[in-house]
């Protein structure tokens, strides 16, 4: 049986509290065109999207080295507290009960965007975070990717706000395992709706060269990967 496909992306929209878009449509069927075209601005750090390693490290590789290999494959579906302002710590990570297994992508589900609108500002200043231990939890699991349906990073809302421009070492899941190699795909939504504990998951960033990120679908095939034995 083909397997049901999840969709974890959120869509790109205007009007979002935190990112602009400026989408216009260069060819338009008012405008006498044959044709309709859009052409869009914004930041490949908004909305669903992947992170490279030189996002936060000068020195670090870009979107021109991350191959499919290293986006798509069995995923350990781990359940962690979606409470407001909730460190999440590695006796969480502990807690979830989940396997997690060298090279899987980790998929951090809090179902944070069930309850709060992740066009809204309260999504980004109440939300639960990680702690560096369950970083290195993580790491130390061998993961090649992880997905977050909440906004990982404790000063992630001092971005959204404006508050101030947080101190490099404050973005904790960045230093603990972007810059370790370990690629991530930020803001994603209706995790939810994942059955599986091991689905089978799908990132596919725009293939963009020499970029520290890339705007990226996101999807589960929702039926059960094996165990690496
Ligand atoms: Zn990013």
């Amino acid at each position: 049986m083909t397997p049901s496909i999840v969709d974890l992306s959120v869509a790109v929209h205007d009007g979002h509290c935190r990112w602009a878009i400026e989408r216009v449509l260069a060819r338009s069927y008012e405008a006498g065109d044959t044709h309709q075209a859009t052409q869009m601005t914004m930041s490949f750090h908004s909305f669903t999207h992947m992170d490279s390693p030189k996002h936060f490290d000068r020195d670090g590789f870009t979107t021109t080295e991350i191959t499919p290999e290293m986006t798509i494959g069995p995923a350990a579906v781990i359940d962690l507290p979606g409470e407001s302002n909730r460190a999440i710590t590695a006796a969480d990570m502990d807690a979830s009960g989940a396997d997690v297994y060298p090279d899987d992508i980790a998929i951090l589900r809090t179902k944070w965007d069930q309850q709060r609108s992740v066009k809204e500002l309260n999504f980004w200043t109440n939300a639960p975070y990680l702690e560096a231990d369950a970083c290195r939890w993580l790491y130390d699991k061998g993961i090649k990717a992880i997905a977050y349906d909440f906004p990982q990073d404790y000063c992630i809302r001092d971005y959204a706000t404006g508050a101030r421009m947080p101190e490099w070492k404050e973005n904790t899941s960045h230093i603990e395992l972007l810059l370790k190699g370990v690629i991530m795909f930020e803001y994603l939504c209706n995790m939810g709706a994942i059955q599986s504990k091991r689905p089978l998951f799908v990132g596919l960033p725009i293939k963009v060269e020499d970029s520290d990120g890339a705007p990226a679908r996101c999807v589960v095939f929702d039926q059960e990967q094996p165990a690496p034995v």
